[in-house]
């Protein structure tokens, strides 16, 4: 299987090489030339299979360039049990609330306690494989913007890898105080982690920059180093989410709830896209799925643009308590518009320049039927995300996080709006303990909040009995390693310092 660029359809490179660059040459995103289908017989092969399984078949089919033991290795790795507490990396669980019941596809059993983990645990496994076979003896310099936990979990994933080194950038008032203790906390001999005045948007506009600069890949290269990107706009960052739509759904299937062959919804909590777009993948290779709800919160440009078909990122940019989804520019759009415009590398090119240009761009009556065929965008500000969070838990005793709660939130709006009763996963992407102090003031006592985070973390954990994930209770006394704060443009010249080159 080959891979082409969303801008210049003739770039033409193998799974190793898309997954090494992160980001093609022209700018562009790399998207898949033709999709695996699934039949239901293969549907049904995969409900026998345990998490590990699933994914190795299906990364099986899309990496081709890979042995089957390399790819054995890199799923075993990455999937253990000690990592994720248990054998299901992504157990569902069933939830009824204000009368809609849900099937909650929780994602943050992992090492940092967001979904993250379920691609940064194994792409650093994939990198290194992807960069042996493309360009040998080269260390890769992984640089990731992030507006919380990426961030985090790229750089745990990627502790003390051999061959590689990463610097994580966040802004500085945009991230929760445990993204930020976990991130400063960091250990590795590899890891590098620096705060930046501006939004995610400055951050992730930086980072794109530096990639794209050819006199600072010249400087790497005389230095024998490579940048690489373990945002999601990397395949190997969306491949592995494609894994667990088909196991949500083989869990439901085999919990009873719905026959193979039934369609479901899907909701989810969306930021860069990344997420929501390996499931639309999953529905192409040939999951059931009939309608994706996009949540967002207060930036809803991703709303917007699947109600008019115009994407405008001109406008307020707010910092909300889920901020993970604090994001105007969502990046793995583009590789939608692609798919959805027939694989019109020009037309994507357009939007993609005018964006750049202009801040916004507009698709056409072709793109915006398919968008809305498929998609339902809605969003909620903070105060409904604080009151879902309160709703669930007295109603439901299940406590979520904020970002979790946008999606519960929206995804009650739509069975309300339309009365589409077909079972749905819905999303959760992180612990309720990354958010203590949102998720506190949502369900405790407004009045008596405790002061430091981790008093609030054990306030909610005496209010709730619901258990500390144990990567976050361990954090409690460690050394903070990385305070630093830089402007944005300050970027090229802090990554080459801290490269130790230039
Ligand atoms: C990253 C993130 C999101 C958004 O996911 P995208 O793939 O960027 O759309 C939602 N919730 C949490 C907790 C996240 O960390």
């Amino acid at each position: 299987m080959k891979y082409n660029s969303t801008t210049n359809k003739s770039v033409c490179v193998s799974a190793a090489q898309a997954i090494a660059r992160g980001i093609s040459s022209d700018g562009g995103l790399f998207v898949p030339s033709k999709l695996p289908s699934y039949s239901s017989d293969d549907l049904a092969e995969l409900l026998k299979l345990d998490y590990r399984g699933r994914a190795k078949k299906i990364l099986g089919d899309y990496l081709e360039d890979f042995t089957k033991a390399e790819i054995d290795e890199c799923v075993d790795k990455a999937y253990t049990a000690e990592k994720f507490g248990g054998e299901n990396p992504a157990p569902v669980v069933r939830c009824t609330n204000g009368g809609v019941n849900m099937n909650i596809l929780e994602l943050w059993h992992g090492p940092t306690c967001a979904f993250k983990d379920m691609a940064l645990q194994i792409l650093p496994h994939l990198l290194t494989k992807s960069l042996k076979k493309t360009s040998s003896g080269k260390e890769a310099v992984i640089l990731v913007a992030t507006s919380g936990d990426t961030g985090k979990a790229a750089l745990e994933g990627f502790r003390d890898v051999d061959g590689t080194k990463i610097i994580v950038f966040y802004p500085v008032n945009g991230v929760s105080p445990m993204q930020k203790h976990q991130m400063n906390t960091q250990l590795g001999e590899n890891v590098n982690v620096c705060a930046i005045e501006g939004n995610f948007d400055d951050a992730q506009t930086g980072v794109k920059s530096i990639f794209t600069t050819s006199d600072i890949i010249d400087e790497l290269d005389k230095n024998n180093m490579l940048f690489s990107s373990a945002n999601s706009i990397n395949w190997g960052r969306l491949l592995p989410q494609i894994v667990y739509y088909f196991s949500a759904y083989c869990d439901v299937v085999n919990s009873g709830r719905i026959k193979m062959g039934d369609s479901v919804n899907v909701c989810v909590p969306t930021g860069n896209f990344g997420n929501i777009l390996a499931s639309y993948y999953a529905m192409k290779m040939g999951l059931p799925v009939k309608k994706f709800i996009c949540a967002s919160n207060a930036n809803n440009v991703l709303t917007d643009f699947i109600n008019s078909g115009e994407y405008n990122k001109n406008r307020e940019f707010y910092t909300t308590i889920s901020p993970s989804m604090d994001i105007l520019v969502s990046s793995n759009l583009e590789r939608l518009l692609y798919h959805l415009s027939g694989e019109d590398d020009v037309r994507t090119k357009q939007w993609m320049t005018a964006l750049k240009s202009d801040g916004s761009y507009t698709v056409g009556e072709d793109v915006k039927s398919g968008v809305s065929s498929l998609f339902y965008g809605g969003c909620c500000d903070d105060a409904q995300t604080k009151n879902t969070i309160e709703k669930m838990f007295k109603e439901s005793s299940y406590l979520c996080d904020t970002h979790t709660a946008v999606a519960v939130n929206v995804y009650q709006k739509y069975v309300e709006e339309t009365g589409d009763n077909t079972e749905a996963i819905v999303v959760s992407t992180a612990s309720p303990y990354k958010f203590s102090k949102s998720v506190l003031e949502a369900v405790g006592d407004k009045d008596s909040m405790p002061e430091s985070e981790f008093d609030m973390v054990d306030e909610l954990n005496k209010l709730t009995g619901m258990p500390v994930p144990a990567p976050l209770a361990a954090l409690r006394n460690r050394e903070v390693r990385f305070s630093g704060v830089i402007s944005a443009d300050d970027m090229p010249a802090y990554v080459l310092k801290t490269l130790g080159i230039g």
